[in-house]
């Protein structure tokens, strides 16, 4: 048996990234050498063991046919016969269908090596038009490399539009659409995810309430960023409130859906499932952020409103989605400094320290606690827009 690193591990390694995660393909061996020798196997379908002290993924080199719609109709070939040839060319890209032996010898039939020199996301044969999940995972591609110089191929273009107006994209379940799109959320560059799937025709597919985005006969929003521009900015303004993957992709999420109505943003999240958590920070960033432009202003805001604006978005009990939701309007704005944020930031502090306690300590009781609270930061901030 012959054991080859595949896939991403041996792409990030050439590109000089970081590697994460190992996937190892096995040819010539049948899977009950691999569970003698104490690998695990993992799903029912697939050959796929975990390594017995890495944990690392070893797959038999195998073979796919499609066999019907949509990408779970596949039948699968697995055996000491299926060369590592054959598994690679079953692959998406040829930069994913590069092999490397233990010793450090490359094995790379498709030229992998060669689309990696020339930043060039091809697909491998014209078998690739049968799963449509590539579409997705092309464009996520796009995105995660657009930095260092990469582009969709031409004619991996025209297969990509081929299968978008086939309508085969419909197949695919809404899980795998958000989980390929929250990933392509975390890139560096994740607006290009969006373009190339418009330029491919496969937006309208996958996200036809995203449509407004790229309607430019609006003139209202002539002085506006457009959405995909804020996405950009979004990734790039480094940000500490991005402690967590979620976080991160809950913001850039908003940022793309604050300048849609709620409604269709509640369709589309309803639609492609994504977590409750995203969609309301998208709900409130649609209902609140050209507010924020505005309340953020000493000479525009009022008291009442800058007030209301915390109630409704409930900052006193989740202040750290609050700093969130200022992000997201920072986003809106561009990347130049957004005083804004930081005044509604600052102003939104200060009145925090006014709690219930000097009220009880006074006798106050039930609601008249909270009134007694709501009338003290009132007062308290009409100073601060005075000063
Ligand atoms: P990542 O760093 O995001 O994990 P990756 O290239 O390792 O990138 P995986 O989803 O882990 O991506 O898949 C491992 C490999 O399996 C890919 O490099 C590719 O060769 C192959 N692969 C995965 N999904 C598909 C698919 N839908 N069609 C064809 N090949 C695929
Ligand atoms: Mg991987």
């Amino acid at each position: 048996m012959h054991i080859y690193l595949v896939g991403g591990a041996v792409r990030d390694a050439l590109l000089g990234l970081p590697v994460y995660d190992k996937d190892y393909v096995v040819v010539g061996a049948l899977p009950e050498q691999l569970l003698q020798l104490g690998y695990q196997q993992v799903g029912k379908d697939f050959p796929v063991f975990l390594h017995p002290d890495s944990k690392n993924e070893y797959a038999l080199a195998r073979t796919e046919r499609k066999a019907g719609t949509g990408y779970t109709g596949f039948i699968c070939e697995f055996g000491p016969n299926v060369t590592l040839e054959d598994d690679l060319s079953r692959r998406d890209l040829t930069i994913n269908a590069i092999a490397q032996q233990q010793d450090g010898t490359l094995i790379d039939p498709y030229g992998g090596q060669a689309d990696i020199a020339q930043r060039t996301l091809r697909h491998v044969s014209d078998a690739f038009i049968e799963d449509p999940l590539r579409v997705l995972r092309v464009a996520r591609f796009a995105a995660r490399f657009h930095q260092l110089g990469f582009s969709v191929a031409p004619e991996t273009h025209a297969l990509m539009q081929q299968m978008a107006d086939s309508g085969e994209l419909m197949s695919l379940t809404p899980e795998r659409v958000w989980k390929e799109t929250e990933k392509a959320l975390a890139c560096d560059q994740p607006q290009v995810f969006f373009e190339v799937l418009y330029h491919c025709h496969a937006l309208a597919a996958l996200f036809p309430e995203l449509a407004p985005l790229w309607d430019t006969t609006d003139t209202s929003s002539e002085q506006q960023i457009s959405a995909l521009q804020a996405l950009k900015y979004s990734a790039q303004l480094a940000n500490t409130l991005e402690k967590t993957l979620t976080t991160r992709v809950a913001c850039r999420f908003a940022v793309l859906c604050q300048t849609l109505d709620t409604d269709t943003i509640s369709a589309l999240c309803q639609r492609i499932k994504v977590p409750s958590e995203h969609k309301e920070l998208a709900l409130l960033a649609s209902r609140w952020h050209a507010h924020i432009h505005q309340l953020g202003q000493p000479g525009l805001a009022q008291a009442e409103e800058v007030l209301a604006l915390y109630q409704a978005t409930d900052a006193w009990r989740r202040p750290e989605r609050f700093a969130q939701l200022l992000l997201c309007a920072h986003a809106d704005a561009g990347l130049a400094h957004y005083p804004q944020g930081t005044r509604l930031w600052q102003w939104f502090n200060e009145l925090k320290t006014i709690t219930a306690q000097p009220f009880v300590a006074q006798g106050l009781k039930g609601p008249a606690i909270g009134e007694a609270i709501f009338q003290a930061r009132l007062e308290r901030l009409k100073q601060i827009l005075k000063e």
